[in-house]
């Protein structure tokens, strides 16, 4: 994950968590006020209701009076005159626009029953009808009295079963009861009345919690709908003893969802049966789905400025942070004159100059080493055409003093004072040779002018001949040189005579630093090295010295010697007898030129415990050699 990510997700996710956490309070809090709202303005309606109804009983009540107390009423219905009742009391019902008007007797008997119609003509009952059953009626017949209060109740009108609000009050004849006037006043002209005052749908319910008139629906609710909003007879029963109306509930009608309220339908005294309040619900959701869609757009807009904010604070951290990366990773890949150029004063400003001077002085250093190199390299090619020289100029003396002292040697084969002189100095030409071939060699190997004659040869021949001249050493030293499955190699195709001496050096270093009675062991196997290549190793291992693993590196450089110098011996195999230091030099120019590699592993130099070193040689082995 990049830097720039890391440092604007933990915004982006702060942001995030805010914007989620505050929509949804927010909305909350916004759908919670409405939901007061509505349940304020349900109460509110509700009351209005109450007022209405309240409104109603007094219009029926003033409308009752009148009709009671029209002179001659009371008398005509103590007598049982039909007719002067219904003289007297059609045109005050027609005057006071009376929906239902009934009048019964104190024996129970209906004396008059009208009804109004949609056009507001009257239609009268021939025959008595059950209206004289209302309880309303009974009740103050069952009273007999004249100062009796009025009653009230919900009931179908026997000549068209629609549902009526009642009032009923005693009419008087004679300082005594003589009858009972009923008023109505139909549910279907009371409720949308209601609804026009309250500004919210209306419902009646009755006993069992039967609902059997509502605004909801329009001008005919249908029974279906009456059905569905019925409550049950427990609910109905509870609410007509309280004094509240309960609000919470939502119901859906015609696939739009109302909150209701709903409370005891009280007027005076009497509780008339359990009326609910509605107001749809629509305008919250819509409200608060508004709302909500509102805060999100806002969020996702604060969100988008602190994304934007947050990459520019980004931009400004993690610019020269990138340009120190870039600038780093070039000089990782070696070019030194690269440069941060950041100015900055924060932290990041003291790192890059920090980090510019330290490219700076890694430039110069490395330029003051580059120097240093061009010089040793110069002082090298000097030395190597020193040797060169030298040796070249040292062979032609060389082989005339051998040659002379070969004739000395001959003719003074009866001089027994002379011939041990001329054989030492022949042993002497023999070593200073060997000395000079070994100048040549390196000088060859710095040149790259090694000649290389491959053939095909077995490793073990070539150590035979190695064993047999230093047999005589060996001897001496009471060592053993010791081989180890060499015959079973592989022919290896190189050039002979290179080899001998790379066995030669080795063999006999290995006999220089190993102490007397010691072994060598020279082994061969066939390694297959993971890319399937085929390779000949050889390992010349002694139980001598041993070597640290610092010099392990070096001792392959020409002249590098370990011993002290005042050890120095032309011996070629005197224990730790040092040498030129050009044996393992040459052995590795050899190898290297053959495509091989050589190296050393030793547990580290210990002249008590002779720890011993190994001496691998690998070489490829050819496909015609195998
Ligand atoms: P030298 O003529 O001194 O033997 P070499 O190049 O052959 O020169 O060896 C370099 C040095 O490596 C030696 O001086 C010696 O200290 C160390 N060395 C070489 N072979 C062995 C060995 N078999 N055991 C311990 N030290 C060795």
């Amino acid at each position: 994950m990049s830097l720039r990510v890391k440092v604007i997700l933990p915004y982006l996710l702060l942001t995030l968590a805010v914007a989620i956490i505050g929509t949804y309070v927010v909305t909350r809090l916004v759908a919670s006020s409405l939901t007061e709202r509505l349940t304020n303005q349900l109460l509110e309606a509700g009351r209005v209701v109450s007022d209405g109804m309240a409104r109603q009983e007094i219009g029926h009540l003033e409308a009752a009076r009148v009709v009671a107390y029209t002179s001659g009423l009371g008398d005509a219905l103590a007598a049982g005159d039909v007719a002067a009742v219904t003289t007297l009391a059609e045109p005050v019902a027609a005057g006071l626009d009376i929906e239902s008007l009934t009048l019964v007797n104190l024996q129970g008997q209906e004396m008059l029953n009208l009804l109004q119609q949609a056009d507001g003509s009257y239609v009268r009952a021939d025959q008595p009808t059950s209206m004289a059953a209302l309880w309303v009626v009974q009740n103050l017949i069952e009273q007999n009295d004249v100062n009796a209060l009025p009653a009230r109740s919900l009931g179908q009108h026997p000549l068209n079963g629609r549902y009526y609000y009642f009032t009923a009050i005693p009419v008087e004849a004679g300082g005594r009861m003589a009858g009972v006037v009923v008023l109505g006043t139909s549910l279907d002209t009371l409720l949308p009345y209601l609804k026009s005052t309250a500004l919210a749908d209306v419902v009646f319910f009755v006993e069992d919690g039967r609902s059997i008139a509502t605004t909801l629906g329009g001008a005919d609710p249908g029974d279906d709908l009456l059905a569905q909003l019925a409550i049950s007879p427990e609910s109905y029963d509870a609410i007509l003893r309280t004094n509240d109306l309960v609000t919470g509930e939502n119901t859906k009608v015609f696939s739009r969802w109302y909150s209701l309220a709903r409370g005891p339908l009280k007027v005076g005294s009497d509780r008339l049966g359990v009326f609910a309040v509605a107001l749809p619900l629509n305008f919250v959701l819509q409200a608060g789905a508004d709302s909500r869609n509102m805060y999100v757009l806002i969020f996702s807009l604060a969100m988008i400025g602190v994304v934007l904010i947050g990459y520019f604070i980004a931009q400004i951290i993690i610019g020269p942070l990138s340009r120190l990366v870039r600038a780093s990773q070039a000089i990782a890949g070696g070019d030194l004159s690269q440069r941060t150029g950041i100015r900055n004063r924060d932290e990041i400003g003291v790192l890059a100059v920090t980090f510019d001077e330290m490219t700076e002085n890694l430039e110069a250093r490395t330029h003051e080493l580059q120097k240093a190199y061009h010089s040793l390299a110069q002082m090298d090619r000097t030395k190597s055409t020193f040797i060169t020289l030298a040796a070249h100029e040292l062979r032609t003396p060389l082989t005339l003093i051998s040659g002379y002292t070969q004739m000395l040697k001959e003719s003074s084969e009866k001089d027994e004072e002379l011939l041990p002189l001329a054989v030492g100095v022949l042993d002497g030409t023999k070593r200073m040779s060997e000395v000079v071939n070994s100048m040549l060699d390196v000088s060859r190997i710095d040149n790259q002018t090694l000649e290389i004659v491959p053939e095909q040869f077995g490793v073990a021949m070539l150590l035979e001949r190695v064993h047999s001249n230093f047999a005589q050493a060996l001897k001496s030293r009471n060592l053993s040189l010791l081989t180890e499955e060499l015959y079973d190699l592989p022919p290896i195709q190189a050039d002979p005579e290179q080899f001998y001496k790379v066995f030669y050096h080795l063999v006999m270093n290995a006999i220089k630093y190993t102490p007397d009675g010691g072994t060598i062991t020279v082994s061969g196997r066939v390694v297959i090295e993971p890319d399937d290549r085929r390779e000949v190793e050889i390992v010349v291992r002694d139980t001598g010295i041993g070597i640290d693993a610092e010099h392990q590196e070096l001792i392959f450089e020409k002249f590098y010697q370990l011993g002290e110098v005042q050890f120095h011996t032309s011996s070629k195999t005197k224990f730790k007898g040092g040498g030129p230091g050009l044996g393992l030099s040459i052995a590795r120019g050899i190898v290297l030129a053959h495509g091989g590699r050589i190296w050393v592993e030793s547990a580290g130099h210990d002249e008590q415990n002779y720890p011993g070193s190994s001496f691998y040689i690998r070489l490829p082995l050819k496909e015609e050699s195998a």
